[in-house]
């Protein structure tokens, strides 16, 4: 795409912003009960789409479609409420909040959740008013195409949403481009920084979704058949490739040996085959890069003493769910974040320790953790450096809920009310 092709959308999209902005709430709800439609009445179109770009077996591409009409639902149901003006009382005779509109968005977007993503950053900043450029991930090219579809639909004759097809090199022209008013990231560290450099040199907003190193904590007396169930899911989901993934297990000694043993037990659950067979839970990585990087942190690790007790196999992007134990905190697959099947065993003493442990990470996304007493854990909830703790659950996101990180996970929050005001200018209005 070239600079003159990239203005030309900007322009489009502006002239839609103008046209947008204009529409009343109840009237851009509207819209969004056309997009939720579209969405469902495509639903296995698009989860074909995602599979073929990114190998997630084609129930859980079908589940992810779903749970974006689940969103939808969400913000149909909740967006009035939370868009209301807000009056104030002051000295003048009349004072309120009002939440406006920024313009044109840019969104830079991971292939992980290819279409989860990018329904979560747009629809609550569609209802605000705002209109998008998505520069989506270069692996993921018929879901790009698929979300310009299903976003653009026959009910309002000019676009709201438009896709970016460039390098990530030219991602910071974009940006600086006049039209373009804030910018929102997902995905690695490195592109985060890059998109907040050039965000910053520009004084323009950015919200940043990065990576995690979430810690799954198991205290003596959790339930641990229920624990391992868990901990299958909160690793092995989307072949590990998630930022929330728990990946980083940490478990208390006298259950230790037991837990490893359930985990282990538990992870033949999983099915394998065919990415386009229904019954398939468990498949390939995104692109073989991918589980090569894995691999090199794995192989490193057992350099440094840690032994594998499931898995370790790569094959392609193919790589076998994976158990390591003998883990220590300056290995890789402890240090930094494991973006695949790949589980680190880790036991601890007291809670303290565990806390100690968990906060070792440059992440601070989430943590789980599993007890018989929640209770017991009031004393110590804020000594976690995360964005979401969640006891006796796997860390998920869900609409209701804000959802982000701290640290180098990024910042910013998406989802429940606070993401309708990331990009609003949330304006005073007083009447003397
Ligand atoms: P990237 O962060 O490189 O890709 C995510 C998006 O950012 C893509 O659209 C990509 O474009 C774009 N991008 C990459 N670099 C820049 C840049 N300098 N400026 C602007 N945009 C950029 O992820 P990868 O695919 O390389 O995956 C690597 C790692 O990133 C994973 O192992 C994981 O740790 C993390 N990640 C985290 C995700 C999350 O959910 N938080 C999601 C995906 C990855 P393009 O595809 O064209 O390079």
């Amino acid at each position: 795409m070239t600079a003159n092709t990239t203005a030309a959308l900007l322009h489009t999209l502006q002239s839609s912003f103008l046209k947008w902005r204009d529409f009343s709430l109840n009237d851009r709800i509207s819209v969004l009960k056309n997009i939720k439609e579209k969405l469902l009445q495509n639903k296995h179109e698009y989860a074909h789409a995602i599979t073929t770009d990114m190998n997630k077996p084609i129930k859980l591409a079908l589940a992810e479609v779903e749970k974006c009409a689940y969103l939808c639902d969400y913000y149909i149901e909740n967006a009035s409420a939370f868009l209301k003006d807000q009056e104030v009382k002051t000295n003048w005779s009349k004072s309120y909040i009002t939440f406006r509109p920024l313009g044109v968005l840019l969104g830079v977007m991971p292939w992980n959740f290819p279409f989860w993503q990018v329904f979560r950053f747009v629809v609550p900043s569609l209802l605000t008013g705002n209109v998008f450029l998505v520069k989506h991930a270069s692996n993921v090219p018929l879901s790009a195409k698929a979300l310009e579809d299903v976003f653009n639909v026959d009910t309002i004759n000019f676009p709201v949403y438009k896709n970016l097809s460039v390098k990530s090199s030219e991602v910071a022209a974009v940006i600086s481009h006049p039209i373009v008013k804030a910018v929102s990231l997902t995905g690695s560290e490195h592109a985060g920084r890059s998109v907040a450099e050039t965000a910053g040199k520009h004084l323009k907003k950015c919200v940043l979704e990065l990576g995690g190193s979430n810690a799954f904590i198991v205290l003596n007396d959790a339930d641990l058949e229920y624990a391992a169930e868990k901990a299958v899911s909160a690793r092995m989901q989307n072949a590990g490739q998630s930022c929330i993934a728990s990946k980083r297990f940490l478990v208390q000694e006298a259950v230790y040996e037991q837990f490893v043993d359930l985990f282990q037990k538990k992870l033949s659950t999983l099915v394998t085959g065919d990415k386009y067979d229904e019954t398939v839970t468990f498949g390939a990585m995104a692109r073989e890069d991918l589980a090569e990087e894995l691999e090199k942190q794995l192989q490193k690790s057992v350099a440094k003493g840690a032994t594998i007790i499931a898995g370790g196999n790569r094959k392609g992007a193919f790589f076998e769910p994976t158990l390591v134990t003998n883990v220590t905190v300056d290995m890789p697959i402890f240090a930094e974040e494991t973006f695949g099947p790949l589980a680190a065993l880790i036991p601890f003493k007291t809670i303290d320790e565990a806390i100690e442990l968990s906060n070792n990470s440059n992440f601070g996304l989430g943590a789980s953790i599993f007890t018989d007493n929640p209770e017991q854990l009031n004393h110590y909830l804020h000594l976690f450096d995360e964005g979401a703790l969640f006891i006796n659950e796997m860390v998920i996101s869900d609409p209701h809920l804000p959802f982000g990180g701290i640290k180098n996970s990024g910042y910013g929050r998406e989802l429940s009310h606070f993401a309708l005001y990331e990009f609003a200018n949330i304006q005073t209005v007083v009447v003397k």
